[in-house]
């Protein structure tokens, strides 16, 4: 018998463990910059959060993982995605009474769809969102763009491209549907079954067809800039002018809608230009919603915007750009034990190091002084602290500085001190380095 992992989910090990901690360091100091906290909210709530009426998507009709348990009539669904759950404690806990709109919330975590696995594409994925809820504002759209380029900018992404679009009001929208659905009336019977489908449900979404998408026809289907009300067309120029203020590169794609049917006015997308990305290039992802909040029981008219970013994807694309998040961090003290009767006060000496915050480890195989020596090596250890018969009797320790290639002895009492001293000016030293790179 033997146990596997279930497809489409995968494994963080320690190995790249740190990565992902360096990343979600850079996302959660730069919200905190911006002035966004974390919301951190179940990842299942009840389906009717994600499954509503009318909605169109995928996400919702084929790739959730929606369970009931025996002797229960409630419908639980893992979340696809964060925003339905977030807007969804915003109003059960009443945040939009907030004197401070808008509130704005960062979140992260495992989020499930069942979708074909290949690269970039999984069953279980990790999404890191914004959501500025409680105020229509064009400032506060470009607020949350200007926080997603500056993310993968500090990262250290270059090859990337924001795309823009604007969905405009309601009214804007139905004028254009009606545009569309006149247009394609006679080409539907030559398109593919989901668009056959997306005709009847939400014809907007015919130009996110990626099967279609090369037809004759939708080259020339009429554009989503001639169906703007004016207000909504002043709306989308405020955002692209704080955006062109600021000098945030940007190009306006006017077939952009997004995948989910709750966006109104601005639309976006990140998109990593590296080849390897393939088919998976889209980082980042968000819009404006105007229906959500009062769907949830807030009060009528009042909207949000939000993004999310797949977090195995930017780091896909971080690896494409030969970005490496992580500090080459190695201990401070590796604990070497000569003897086997010495072991009790190496673990002694141990637990001292660590007791002033020191990252330390010792042997416990009982390993020859060579075996031991190439811990220290794979540890990336700064000193090797050795401790044998000789070192109890004198009460003292050896210490291998290992960069200067020193070795010294130190008197027990003294080995805190000593330490301090010698690792803050390797760090000096490694600084002082660092510096004459930049
Ligand atoms: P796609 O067109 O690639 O299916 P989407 O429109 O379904 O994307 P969103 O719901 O907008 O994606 O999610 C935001 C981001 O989350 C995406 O841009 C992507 O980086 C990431 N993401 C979405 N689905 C997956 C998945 N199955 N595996 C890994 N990351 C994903
Ligand atoms: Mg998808």
């Amino acid at each position: 018998m033997s146990y596997q992992i279930p497809r489409g989910t995968q494994d963080i090990l320690p190995g790249s463990s740190s990565k992902w901690q360096a990343l979600e360091q850079t996302l959660r100091n730069l919200c905190d910059v911006y002035d966004f906290n974390e919301i951190r909210t179940p990842i299942f709530e009840h389906t009717n959060v994600f499954k509503r009426e009318n909605d169109s998507s995928d996400m919702v009709n084929k790739e959730m993982y929606t369970f009931q348990l025996e002797n229960s009539n409630t419908s639980l669904t893992i979340r696809p995605e964060g925003t339905a759950g977030v807007v969804r404690s915003f109003v059960e806990n009443k945040l939009y009474a907030s004197p401070d709109l808008p509130v704005k919330l960062y979140y992260m975590g495992p989020m499930a769809r069942h979708e074909r696995p290949q690269k970039g594409r999984l069953r279980l994925f990790n999404q890191f969102g914004v959501e500025s809820l409680g105020i229509k504002d064009p400032y506060a759209d470009a607020e949350v763009i200007v926080l997603a380029y500056t993310i993968l900018k500090a990262l250290g992404l270059n090859d990337i491209k924001v795309q823009l679009n604007t969905l405009g009001d309601d009214q804007s929208r139905s004028a254009y549907r009606k545009a569309l659905k006149e247009y394609f009336a006679p080409y539907v019977d030559d398109l593919c079954s989901d668009c056959r489908r997306r005709y009847e449900q939400n014809p907007l979404r015919l130009l996110d067809c990626k099967v279609d998408h090369d037809k004759e026809c939708m080259k020339n289907a009429p554009k989503m800039s001639d169906y703007l009300t004016p207000e909504s067309q002043e709306y989308f120029e405020t955002v692209c002018q704080a955006l062109d203020l600021l000098e945030i590169p940007y190009e306006v794609e006017d077939t952009l809608v997004r995948g989910l049917d709750y966006y109104t006015h601005t639309v976006f997308e990140i998109v990593s230009m590296n080849k390897e990305m393939g088919s998976q290039s889209t980082v980042l992802a968000g819009g404006r919603y105007d229906g959500l909040i009062p769907y949830f029981g807030g009060p009528e008219g009042m909207s949000g915007i939000g993004w999310a970013l797949g977090m195995e994807r930017l780091l896909i694309a971080l690896e494409a750009e030969g970005i490496n998040l992580e500090e080459n961090t190695g201990l401070d003290a590796y604990v070497m034990v000569l003897d086997k009767e010495a072991k009790p006060y190496a673990f002694d000496v141990l637990t001292q190091l660590r007791a002033y915050g020191y990252r330390s480890d010792m042997d416990m195989m009982n390993r020859s002084f060579k075996g031991q020596f190439k811990s220290v090596d794979r540890k990336h250890a700064k000193t090797a602290i050795l401790i044998g018969n000789k070192e109890i009797e004198e009460g003292t320790a050896t210490v291998k500085l290992l960069e200067k290639k020193e070795q010294v002895s130190v008197p027990i009492g003294d080995l805190i001190e000593f330490l301090d001293e010698h690792l803050v000016e390797e760090e000096e030293h490694h600084h002082h380095h660092h510096g004459e790179e930049e």
